[in-house]
C-alpha cells in the first residue's frame, strides 16, 4: 500500500480527525514560508522582526514588513490543499482546522471550525487600549494609529515570545486530546505549541498523517508520511477518501 493510501484509510475510518497547518499548505497560494527566500526582506530574520522588541524599537520597520507580507496575503487565494481541507469537513470527517497561520485562507477556503493559534494578519489592534479591527486592506500610514486613543496599532499576530491567546490553546488542546487522528501539514514543527499537538494524539494511541514537501521535527512520529505538496496531496487524499466512504 502507498503511504497515501494508507493515510486515506486512517482518515476514512477515523472517527475524530483533526488537522494541524502550517505556512506550507499556503506556499502555494503564494505566501512565503519563513524559511523561503524573500527577495527584499531576506536580511532580515522573522525572528528579529516579529518580536514585541523589534516594534518598540523601530515600529515603522516592522510595520513596513507586515504591510508587504499583508499585500501578498490580501492578494492571494486559497489552493486546492485548503479546499480539500474544507471538502473533508463537509464530508463530516475533518472536526476542526488547528493553524499556525495568519492568512485566514482556510477560512476562505469554507473551513468553518478554525482555531488560529498565531492570530490573524487581516487585523489589527491597539497596544493601549482594547481597540480591534478587521482590515480589507495593508494600512495606507504606516505605523497606523489608534483611532481611539491615538496609540500605535499592531498586527492582531502572537510574537516571538508571546504567549499564544487562551482561548485558542485551550481549544487545540481539548481537540487534539478527543482525536484520534491528526493531518500534519506544511509545519517543520519547531515552534511551540505546534510541536507537542501531533505528540498528544499519538500518546493516546492515535494517528499521525503528516504531509510535507520533506522531513520534518514532526516526521519521528507519524504513523504515515506523505511527502509532497499539500496542493497536490490533498486534493488526491480527499478523492481516496470518498472512495472508501461512499460518498
Ligand atoms: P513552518 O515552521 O510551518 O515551516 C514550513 C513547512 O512547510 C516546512 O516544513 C516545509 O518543508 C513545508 N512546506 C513548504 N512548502 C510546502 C508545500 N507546498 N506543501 C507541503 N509542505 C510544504 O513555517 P515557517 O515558515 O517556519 O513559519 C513559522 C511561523 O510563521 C508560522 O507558524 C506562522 O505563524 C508564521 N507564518 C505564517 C505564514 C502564513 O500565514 N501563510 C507564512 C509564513 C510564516
Ligand atoms: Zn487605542
Amino acid at each position: 500500500m502507498s503511504p497515501l493510501e494508507e493515510a486515506a484509510r486512517i482518515i476514512a475510518r477515523s472517527r475524530f480527525l483533526v488537522a494541524l497547518t502550517g505556512a506550507g499548505i499556503s506556499a502555494d497560494s503564494g505566501i512565503p514560508t519563513f524559511r523561503g527566500r524573500d527577495g527584499l526582506w531576506s536580511r532580515y530574520r522573522p525572528e528579529d522582526l516579529a518580536t514585541p522588541e523589534a516594534f518598540a524599537r523601530n515600529p515603522r520597520l516592522v510595520w513596513e514588513w507586515y504591510r508587504w507580507r499583508m499585500e501578498i496575503v490580501f492578494r492571494a487565494r486559497p489552493n486546492p490543499g485548503h479546499l480539500a481541507l474544507a471538502e473533508l469537513e463537509r464530508m463530516g470527517l475533518l472536526k476542526c482546522v488547528i493553524t499556525q497561520n495568519v492568512d485566514g485562507l482556510h477560512q476562505l477556503a469554507g473551513s468553518r471550525c478554525v482555531v488560529e493559534l498565531h492570530g490573524s494578519i487581516r487585523r489589527v489592534r491597539c497596544v493601549s487600549c482594547s481597540y480591534r479591527a478587521e482590515l480589507s486592506e495593508p494600512p495606507r500610514e504606516i505605523p497606523p494609529r489608534c483611532p481611539r486613543c491615538g496609540s500605535l496599532l499592531r498586527p492582531d499576530v502572537v510574537w516571538f515570545g508571546e504567549p499564544i491567546p487562551r482561548d485558542a490553546l485551550e481549544k487545540a488542546f481539548d481537540l487534539c486530546e478527543r482525536a484520534d487522528a491528526i493531518l500534519v501539514i506544511g509545519t517543520s514543527g519547531k515552534v511551540m505549541p505546534a510541536a507537542m499537538l501531533p505528540q498528544i494524539v499519538r500518546s493516546r494511541g492515535g494517528a499521525v498523517v503528516e504531509i510535507n514537501i520533506e522531513e520534518s521535527d514532526i516526521t519521528p512520529i507519524a504513523t504515515v508520511f506523505v511527502r509532497g505538496r499539500a496542493s497536490e496531496v490533498l486534493p488526491k487524499l480527499v478523492e481516496l477518501v470518498r472512495e472508501l466512504v461512499g460518498q
